[in-house]
């Protein structure tokens, strides 16, 4: 028989490995779940810098960053969110919204112009604060779901956002509808394989105004399009959207980046409300007429 002692020290040894045992399978957990979503480090500083949110036309409004662009649009069945920039702006969002004299809790449907990380950064935090249904076109779903990994040009072996389960899949032509709004989604790829824009009617005491929310064509990977499996159609898709572009009729032309549409040249932090300022065809023209020669040179037509 053994004494005592030894069997003591025996059940105290295997309590202690079953707790080591614990820890590291907590801690192999827990570092799974850090490395799970990481962004990108060094972004522009533009990106998080915090802007005044102010009203763009009627029932629109601007609640992004310094230069990532995010939509509210309210209605009396509740609001849209389009966009959300960094991980890191949630608060700012949610105070902007508030700042205007709204209700976070009132958004009820969630949109993306494309599902990057710096526009989708905080929307699984969002969707879950607020319960809204998160809609997006079909081609960016499994990107959006897997928080970027699987994107052509950014992706890699992490997550760049928290993944965000979708809703509801749009359709080019396809319309999102809430209250007395109705958004109908441009199926624009290219940039990501689901990039989109939305077009709608907004009103005011004066007017209404047909107001186009872009996400321009811009080209991000270094690679020639012929040295992308992952995505075969890219050229055609980006061939189609520059046309489709093109055709497009509006007044109010926005988009994903402030920079992109000029936002600091049109409006400063605290002036007034001023729709016109950003009716700017002209500036589309030339935006999009850029982005062809850039295409152009890309696929060797010059
Ligand atoms: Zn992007």
């Amino acid at each position: 028989m053994k004494p005592i002692f030894v069997i003591i020290c025996h059940m105290l040894t295997s309590a202690l490995k079953i707790t080591a045992l614990v820890i590291i399978f907590l801690s192999l957990h827990l570092m799974a779940c850090a490395q799970k979503v990481s962004e990108p480090q060094n972004t522009p500083s533009e990106w998080s810098m915090p802007y005044k949110p102010f009203r763009i036309a009627g029932n629109l409004y601007y609640v992004g960053t310094f230069d990532l662009g995010c939509y509210l649009i309210t209605t009396p069945k509740g609001n849209i969110l389009i966009n959300t920039g960094l991980a890191a702006s949630a608060p700012l969002i949610k105070a902007s919204i508030e700042a205007l004299g709204f209700k976070f809790n009132d958004i009820k449907i969630l949109l993306t112009t494309q599902a990057h990380y710096d526009h989708m950064g905080a929307m699984a935090a969002i969707k879950k604060l607020t319960g809204a249904k998160m809609m997006v076109d079909e081609e960016d779903v499994g990107v959006m779901e897997d928080g970027g990994r699987s994107d052509y040009a950014l992706g890699v072996d992490t997550s760049t956002y928290e993944p965000v389960k979708a809703d509801r899949l749009l359709h080019d032509l396809d319309t999102v509808k809430l209250g007395n709004m109705q958004l109908v989604m441009l199926h624009h790829p290219g940039h990501t394989k689901g990039s989109c824009s939305f077009l709608f009617d907004v009103k005011d005491e004066r007017r209404s105004y047909s107001v186009l929310i872009a996400n321009m064509p811009t080209i991000i990977t270094e690679k020639n399009f012929a040295d992308i499996p992952a995505y075969p159609n890219i050229a055609t898709d980006y061939a189609y959207t520059l046309n489709a572009m093109k055709k497009l009729s509006f007044d109010i032309w926005l988009s994903s980046h402030a920079s992109q549409f000029g936002l600091h040249s049109k409006h400063k932090p605290g002036s007034g409300y001023n729709p016109a300022a950003f009716i700017d065809r002209n500036g589309y023209n030339a935006e999009i007429s850029d982005l062809q020669k850039q295409f152009s040179n890309k696929v060797g037509h010059k």
